[in-house]
């Protein structure tokens, strides 16, 4: 289903070409990838966040600023529950949200942690790259400094979807609060997975965010992660997406790499960091994607975390583009056709299949 759509808007789409007095390096193909929700959600408007990102760079705004207001429409949809407005509280029913941004040929980066009540936190964790001389601001103060920097601040970023799949899960889940730590991962995880097949939530929101990336037609890299995190996470946990190096890394002359998926196997490893550095290497961002993954595979030892293939049982994916424009999406897993992640180029907005390490599910 996914093919046709794409493929019909493929068909559909006016090439877009660079600016008038945008240098074009003949050698750089401009492209913005991000996590397929990059493709699916509009926030009620016509354009979705990769179209967006990419039109707006190629009209010679600046790369950063055109990915951000590309997941600026993703956080501010309520429909996805795993970004911004609407994401999946965190156990006490709290939306909490992670931001991350960074700016490659400026060299500059910013980051927000656990900020409630303001619906895009990308744009304030630009306000900490742009105003402050510190990386990354979280909890109460990041919002204190949101407030200062002028965003609207909300008391509640549930909406009666949210809310009600909190709820739900709450009811599902507390009695098993209290066991010892693996029998509550494993009591926990049952309940998600119930959860998924009685329709409350979307298995791809248990974890879910966008990451967006873009190279410009003049090799300008940036990226931009942004997330609702995990959700029913214990309140106050960081995941990947506000750490720079995991859910987000940018090196102006090599490329970008940013994540979805289970942040702590990213955390642990570092991973964004790790493509990124593999791309210096030489290596495609295909290739040194699935480094990563393979990374992460080798350090998952712990029983709780493996299926009964002895594999992880979580997936992590890689959105990794270098600054001549080549471009991959990766995986761990790839299960089904829908495991595709979002790309926008002179040739139009569409899905594109996730390269996969491993076969099968994450059961
Ligand atoms: N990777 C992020 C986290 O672990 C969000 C996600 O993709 O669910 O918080």
């Amino acid at each position: 289903m996914a093919t046709t759509a794409v493929a019909g808007l493929a068909a559909a789409a006016q090439p877009l070409t660079a600016a008038p007095g945008v240098r074009v390096q003949s050698s750089v193909r401009p492209v913005v990838v991000s996590s397929s929700n990059g493709y699916r959600f509009k926030n009620g408007g016509t354009r979705t966040c990769v179209e967006t990102a990419f039109e707006q760079m190629m009209r010679g705004t600046d790369v950063l600023d055109a990915l951000i207001a590309g997941v600026n429409i993703v956080e501010l949809d309520p429909l996805d529950t795993s970004v911004g407005y609407g994401g999946l509280p965190n156990a006490d029913g709290v939306v909490q949200l992670d931001a991350s941004v960074m700016h490659g040929p400026r060299k500059r980066a910013g980051a927000v942690g656990a900020i409630e009540g303001v619906r895009t936190p990308s744009l304030v964790a630009k306000a900490v790259m742009d105003s402050t001389d510190h990386h990354l601001i979280v909890g109460k103060d990041a919002q204190t400094f949101a407030r200062g920097m002028g965003f609207t601040i909300e008391a509640d970023l549930n909406t009666e979807t949210s809310r009600k799949a909190w709820l739900e899960w709450k009811r599902r889940s507390d009695p098993l609060h209290y066991l010892d730590p693996n029998r509550r991962e494993a009591a926990l995880r049952d309940v998600m997975l119930s959860m998924v097949a009685d329709g409350f939530i979307n298995e791809n929101h248990i974890y879910g965010t966008i990451n967006c990336n873009g190279v410009n037609a003049r090799g300008e890299v940036c990226g931009v992660t942004t997330t609702s995190g995990l959700a029913w996470k214990i309140p106050g946990r960081l995941g990947d997406s506000p750490i720079l190096g995991a859910g987000l890394y940018v090196d102006g002359e090599v490329g970008a790499a940013g994540s979805t998926g289970r942040g702590e196997a990213n955390l642990f490893s570092l991973c964004s960091m790790l493509v990124v550095e593999e791309m210096r290497r030489g290596r495609h961002p295909k290739d040194a994607g699935l480094d990563a993954c393979r990374r992460i595979q080798r350090n998952t030892i712990e029983k709780r975390l493996l299926n009964d293939r002895g594999l992880p049982n979580f997936n992590v994916n890689f959105y990794v583009l270098n600054a001549k424009g080549e471009y991959a999406g990766v995986a761990l897993y790839a299960p089904t056709a829908g495991s595709t992640f979002a790309v926008c180029d002179e040739k139009g907005p569409r899905l594109e299949r996730v390269e996969p390490l491993l076969e099968g599910s994450t059961t």
